[in-house]
């Protein structure tokens, strides 16, 4: 049984940044904190914390400490908010989500309806509505466009970072049915388009896939989503999840992993399937 890895898996620019900057801190500290996990991988999360590197989802207690602003950014009523208090804060927010947010600031000026494509509740997109001057709406898909008021003024659609665009270009042509002023600004990130461009190539190619990443992680799930339509996919966040049976009648198996995941596990999810990161299985270790 063969196993390959994605060309472009695991961890992207922008949670290196923040990782590296959240280490670079913590130096010579005996702890600080991140507002809301760092990233979206709750193993990294706990190794960081072993280090000092605290989550907390009320940081408006803290009084002189560091806090660090995760790579999803936060909405910008809390940072303003943060900043009239005695903290030291590092900003680890992701340049191309301070893009995404920029982006809205500046067509907020004008008096336009934004729509964001992405997740409601995702920290991201949260922190991009925020940006909304006038009017933002959220839409998932392309059905939610029904549930928004979406009147007689320009409407500029924007996307969260990690959204899939296929998904971003259904709902573009959805607005565009009835509405006639609409302009479009792509703020899916190089990272997202490459990890989905490989893990659907990787997917066509092979018997089974494993998606490794946070369950909490919205480009993970969207990676799993985009393998299970070609071959049957497993979303794990641990070697622990692994099972023998989805290999029985597998003669090649594809790994891939979302923005948020370490070398560590994605080297341990191989493993204990019985090979290494691009070499070939001798045997299918049940470790679970
Ligand atoms: S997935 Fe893209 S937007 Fe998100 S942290 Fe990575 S590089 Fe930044």
């Amino acid at each position: 049984m063969k196993v390959i890895t994605a060309k472009s898996a695991g961890f992207c620019f922008g949670v290196r940044r923040a990782i590296e900057l959240a280490e670079k801190t913590v130096r010579g500290k005996k702890r600080v904190y991140t507002y809301g996990p760092l990233i979206h991988n709750p193993q990294e999360v706990k190794r960081l914390a072993k280090a000092g590197i605290r989550s907390i989802e009320a940081p408006g207690r803290l009084r002189g400490e560091t806090l660090i602003v995760r790579t999803h950014g936060i909405p910008r009523e809390m940072r303003e908010k943060l900043e009239q208090k005695s903290l030291h804060i590092v900003d680890a927010t992701c340049p191309f989500v301070k893009r995404a947010q920029d982006i809205i600031k500046k067509l907020s000026v004008d008096d336009v309806d934004i729509v964001i494509v992405g997740e409601k509740t995702h920290p991201e997109v949260v922190g991009l509505v925020s940006y909304c001057r006038h009017n933002g709406a959220v839409v998932d898909n392309c059905r939610d466009i029904k549930k928004v008021k979406l009147g007689s003024k320009p409407v500029r659609v924007v996307s969260q970072t990690t959204q899939t665009p296929e998904n971003f270009d259904a709902v573009v042509a959805e607005i565009k049915k009835t509405c006639g002023d609409v302009a479009t600004f792509n703020t899916i990130c190089k990272a997202t388009k490459d990890r989905q461009r490989s893990a659907r190539q990787l997917a066509r190619q092979v018997d089974v896939m494993i998606v490794i990443g946070g369950k909490n992680s919205g480009n993970t799930r969207r990676l799993a989503q985009i393998c299970s339509a070609d071959t049957p996919t497993y979303h794990i966040e641990t070697e622990k999840e692994l099972d023998p049976r989805w290999f029985t009648a597998a003669k090649t198996v594809g790994l891939t992993a979302g923005a948020s995941t370490p070398d560590w596990i994605i080297d341990r999810v191989a493993k204990a399937i019985g090979g290494n990161k691009d070499g070939r299985f001798k045997r299918i270790k049940y470790s679970g």
